[in-house]
């Protein structure tokens, strides 16, 4: 198979461009026109595929939908205005009151806070499991969970999960296995591969190519019988393995409206194509950093999962050819000694995001989790002593010559 880069330069679009333009222009345009009453008729009634209004399609947006869909092997991408928008649309597609989900103590802040709080008053229970053990999660399935949901590797805590041996619970069981996918991105992680039914992303991260834009995609593997889902079983009749992706687009996304603009999915697009360049110097960047770290007796603790002192270190190369993404973290003495490190950084920028073409450093005790009690994040394995670094690709030269002299 051709490398990631080259089958991402070389989607073809599906219709011809009439300019033959080689980048695929941008269509700001909310509406489409027909040639007759008689083909608007059809269109709407779902016997003429066509363009029609952009809140259900835009030609810009399904071609980003196109070639993620190419570089995963997958059944469907459907592109969604935010991670967000991705993960939820994912679950009320999935969910009926009555049912519950199964996840991990360790999440996004606002995918847990959407778990925990919004579903739960569409009434949508949440079940913490240790997604170490199968007979834990075993203990808190019944005939009304829907779905394991798991994060490739875990923010800021950086764990990963052992896919095959959760894929092989939900298999057994009947049940969807969801993985965000967000921090290795499909360049270095192929969740068809590991046994994952829906994969959901936030593309403002990593895709988006230098923090341009927000943005989310859904991406259903084709791997699961949707008949065994009762929520899914009159799409299941008519449209067999297309039904979830039918429930999402026809019901759950259509009605709630989320969709990604044609202005966002053409900044996603040139942000796809470069995706594997820019990953493999953040790469580069942060065994270079990790090494300089580990070998400064200042530095109390480094944490990532592609160096070889980490407990994930296997579980890394296993799963993502031993690129675990290119976020780490690290401590130091104490809270104070982190925010005097962080003010007299030059270079790293201290900012929330992650994946940015820059690199930006969180103090996340203080910060995205400030408002949990002390017990609370120490239980989520958050330190007053730990910084997260998401790497740039700037050079590892200045990168290391900015943290050691705020260091010094
Ligand atoms: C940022 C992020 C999200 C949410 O994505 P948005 O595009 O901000 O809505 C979800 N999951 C993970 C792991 C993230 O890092």
């Amino acid at each position: 198979m051709k490398s990631f880069t080259t089958r991402s330069l070389n989607v073809d679009y599906p219709k011809e461009e009439p300019y033959n333009a080689l980048q695929m222009p941008v269509y700001n345009a909310v509406a489409f026109e027909f040639d007759t009453s008689e083909d608007i008729a059809a269109n709407f009634q779902g016997k003429l595929p066509a363009h029609a209004y952009s809140r259900t399609g835009n030609p810009t947006t399904e071609y980003l939908e196109l070639k993620l869909k190419t570089l995963t092997n997958s059944h469907q991408a459907i592109a969604m205005a935010s991670g967000m928008a991705a993960i939820s649309t994912t679950i009320f597609t999935l969910c009926a009151a009555g049912d519950n989900i199964i996840s991990g103590s360790n999440l996004f802040g606002h995918t847990y806070a959407f778990f925990n709080q919004t579903i739960k008053s569409f009434g949508i229970e949440n079940r913490i499991a240790n997604l170490k053990s199968a007979s834990d999660i075993l203990s808190k399935l019944d005939a009304k969970t829907r779905l394991i949901y798991l994060e490739s590797v875990t923010n800021p805590q950086l764990e990963i999960p052992d896919f095959m041996m959760i894929s092989k619970v939900a298999r057994e069981n009947g049940i969807i296995l969801i993985v965000d996918s967000t921090l290795t991105p499909p360049n270095v992680f192929s969740s068809l591969d590991h046994g994952v039914d829906v994969e959901v992303m936030s593309t403002t991260k990593y895709i988006s190519g230098g923090a341009t834009s927000v943005g989310g995609v859904v991406i259903d593997n084709g791997t699961f019988n949707w008949n065994k889902n009762p929520n899914l079983k009159d799409y299941a009749e008519k449209f067999g393995q297309n039904a979830f992706a039918a429930k999402l687009r026809k019901n759950i996304f259509r009605n709630m409206g989320p969709c990604m603009s044609p202005q966002t999915a053409h900044y996603q697009i040139q942000g796809l194509d470069i995706l594997e360049l820019r990953l493999e110097r953040c790469f580069e960047n942060c065994l270079k950093i990790g090494d300089f770290l580990e070998a400064n007796p200042g530095i109390k603790r480094v944490d990532y999962p592609g160096l070889k002192s980490s407990e994930y270190y296997v579980l890394a190369q296993k799963y993502f050819n031993g690129v675990p993404g290119t976020i780490m973290t690290f401590d130091l003495g104490s809270e104070e000694e982190c925010f005097r490190f962080m003010n007299k950084l030059k270079i790293i920028r201290r900012a929330t995001n992650l994946n940015d073409n820059k690199s930006l450093i969180i103090h996340p005790w203080s910060t995205i989790y400030c408002e949990f009690p002390d017990e609370k994040r120490q239980d989520m394995g958050i330190r007053p002593t730990m910084m997260r670094l998401s790497v740039g690709i700037e050079s590892s030269a200045d990168l290391i010559e900015d943290i050691r002299q705020a260091l010094s």
